[in-house]
């Protein structure tokens, strides 16, 4: 019994915003005071896991900056959309190209720019530390700190759900 209430088997894709869910909301800068992303990889791994399952897996962010498509290209994310200011256009169009109800989605946000398709997707997530107007909107609350392993639960919980998540025997090679 997954901990999400939710139909998970009917999820076909997830959206990810970056800064605060695939990289914490406390990173470093450089020397200039350009923020530098963290990556988390065991997100990362049940990121790949996904791709390779056929979850069609997207980026939804206001950061504009090669390193993430630099990062997640290779892990299989397939639709990277940066420099977002208003998600839910975006996210309505993700929904047309590739003919996705959003009841077949699943997006995990953080800030109060997300809270638009929070409220339009099927399953809303926000990790642990995700803003309280967030949290108040979301279905389910991560029990990781965003970039600390809050995709790895929604990816594995959707996994398993659909019978996905691979045995020890059978993890996906790179
Ligand atoms: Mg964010």
């Amino acid at each position: 019994m997954s901990r999400i209430d939710y139909n998970l088997k009917s999820i076909r894709a997830i959206a990810f915003d970056v800064d605060g869910v695939l990289s914490p909301s406390t990173i470093p800068m450089s020397a200039e005071g350009v923020p530098m992303r963290m990556a988390n990889l065991k997100d990362g791994y049940a990121m790949h896991v996904a791709a390779k399952a056929g979850i069609r897996l997207a980026i939804i962010t206001g950061a504009d900056v090669p390193a993430i498509p630099g990062r997640f290209d290779v892990i299989g994310v397939q639709d990277i959309f940066m420099g977002v200011s208003d998600k839910l256009p975006v996210y309505e169009k993700w929904l047309k190209d590739n003919g996705l109800e959003a009841s077949e989605t699943a997006y995990m946000g953080d800030d109060i720019p997300d809270i638009p398709v929070l409220r339009r997707c099927g399953l809303a997530v926000a990790p642990r530390d995700a803003a309280a107007e967030v949290k108040a909107v979301a279905r389910f609350v991560t029990g990781a700190d965003g970039g600390y392993g809050a995709a790895r639960e929604l990816l594995e919980e959707v996994l398993r759900a659909k019978g996905l998540w691979p045995a020890h025997s059978e993890a996906y090679g790179w």
